[in-house]
């Protein structure tokens, strides 16, 4: 019979869940000599010690519309622990965890806009030092996407500092000529224009637009301290216009905007309650630029980016979640952890509309050292979606099969 009490207190609570003969019989500082059960390795977070939300997310078989703010902030509120491993699991069940959607963002317009986000270098409302421009030709816009796509990247987004599309024909035609192009070099076309019309998004699906950018940047309750110049509502008319249009949505946050943890709540649930989920949402973390009312803002805490991934990989789990600006303030460590946790998405390149990004060398090095490898074009929903008939039951099956695959890294 062994003598539990000649063993270390840690020990013996081992010994409790049955395994005392093997550690007794085991050297300290030794690894296991009995191989890990790799099915137990991906067991969810026991149900007893969380919420029946955070249950029902662990559990999902695919997305769901109906979320509540108290069902999500219960699972935003688990401990950062128990919560990024469980959106690690689920990651893995929707998403391939080892592929990153490589994207490059080229500001197409800078400067001179007329909204007042307050956290943004290209309002003309604040002296920030940018010098306004016209729009870029097309074909430096290409050049720009072959390069960026030579390096890697799958994704082509461009924006454009405007507050909407009213009265910008020539700028609209230009656009499409645009999406066209980098359509034509086999990569995905993502804009971000200001507020678009239902005709304005027709249009743009008819150049083969994949996705449209349109943030919600924050809960609608957090919303009026950050802009003025438009409502929530006006956001939210052009996300239903763009997915009227069968365009993906891509829509997402800034956090550290003198917001509250229940504003992180707030944003996911409203993107999680959409007719259905964004294809894409980014997480950006405020870059403070001087002359803004935002310019002296403190930074972001790491635990609530990491929080706000994990929730938002748990509530919209077939979602692509972009790590978007911000990044190239984190240490390479963090930026893994929000992989970890469920981000799969990044703007890489030489520059993300006015700040800094990290470059294609530095993120190829870093997916060498983790195993992490860039998203295919065909990986994404929007990939699948192509050379199928897009009909809401066809797109559902998708996101469906989608869900439940076991995708191989
Ligand atoms: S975030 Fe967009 S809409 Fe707001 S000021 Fe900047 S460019 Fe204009």
């Amino acid at each position: 019979m062994v003598q539990p009490l000649r063993l270390r207190p840690t020990l013996l609570v081992v010994a409790r869940t049955h395994h005392l003969v093997l550690l007794s019989r085991r050297p300290f500082s030794t690894v296991l000599d009995t191989p890990i059960n790799a099915a137990a390795q991906q067991t969810p977070p026991s149900p007893s010690t969380s919420s029946s939300a955070f249950r029902d997310a662990i559990q999902a078989a695919g997305p769901r519309n109906n979320w509540t703010r108290d069902e999500v902030a219960d699972i935003y509120n688990t401990p950062l622990m128990e919560l990024t491993y469980a959106a690690a699991t689920v990651h893995r069940r929707f998403h391939s965890p080892a592929a990153i959607q490589m994207c490059t963002l080229m500001n197409i317009k800078t400067g001179g806009c007329s909204e007042d986000c307050s956290y943004c270098a290209q309002s003309s409302r604040y002296d920030t030092g940018l010098k306004a421009t016209k729009m870029v030709n097309v074909e430096s816009v290409l050049e720009a996407a072959r390069v960026a796509k030579a390096n890697g990247s799958s994704r082509f987004c461009m924006g454009a500092a405007w507050r909407d599309m009213r009265g910008r024909k020539t700028n609209l035609k230009n656009v499409k000529e645009m999406v066209k192009g980098v359509r034509a070099l086999g990569m995905e076309a993502c804009v971000t224009l200001g507020m678009i019309d239902a005709e304005q998004a027709k249009e743009l699906k008819g150049a083969g637009l994949t996705a449209y950018n349109h943030n919600l940047d924050t809960s609608r309750e957090h919303y009026p301290s950050v802009i003025t110049t438009r409502t929530y509502d006006e956001r939210l008319a052009t996300i239903k216009n763009v997915r009227d249009a069968g365009i993906n949505v891509c829509t997402g946050g800034i956090l550290g905007l003198g917001e509250k943890s229940k504003d992180h709540v707030g944003l996911i649930q409203t993107v999680a309650t959409l007719p259905s989920h964004p294809e894409s949402f980014p997480v950006n973390a405020l870059v403070p630029i001087k002359g803004t009312p935002l310019g002296e803002s403190q930074a972001i805490s790491f635990d609530a980016i990491l929080r706000t991934i994990a929730t938002a990989r748990l509530v919209l789990p077939a979602t692509i979640i972009r790590l978007a600006a911000g990044r190239h303030t984190m240490r390479e460590e963090k930026q893994i952890m929000c992989f970890m946790a469920g981000a799969n998405a990044v703007f890489t390149g030489e520059k993300m509309l006015t700040t800094a990004c990290n470059g294609w060398e530095e993120d190829k090095e870093m997916f060498d050292r983790w195993g992490l490898r860039p998203m295919e074009s065909h990986e994404t929903l929007q990939g699948q979606q192509d050379g199928i008939e897009k009909t809401d039951s066809k797109f559902t099956e998708v996101v469906e099969s989608a869900s439940h695959a076991q995708l191989n890294v």
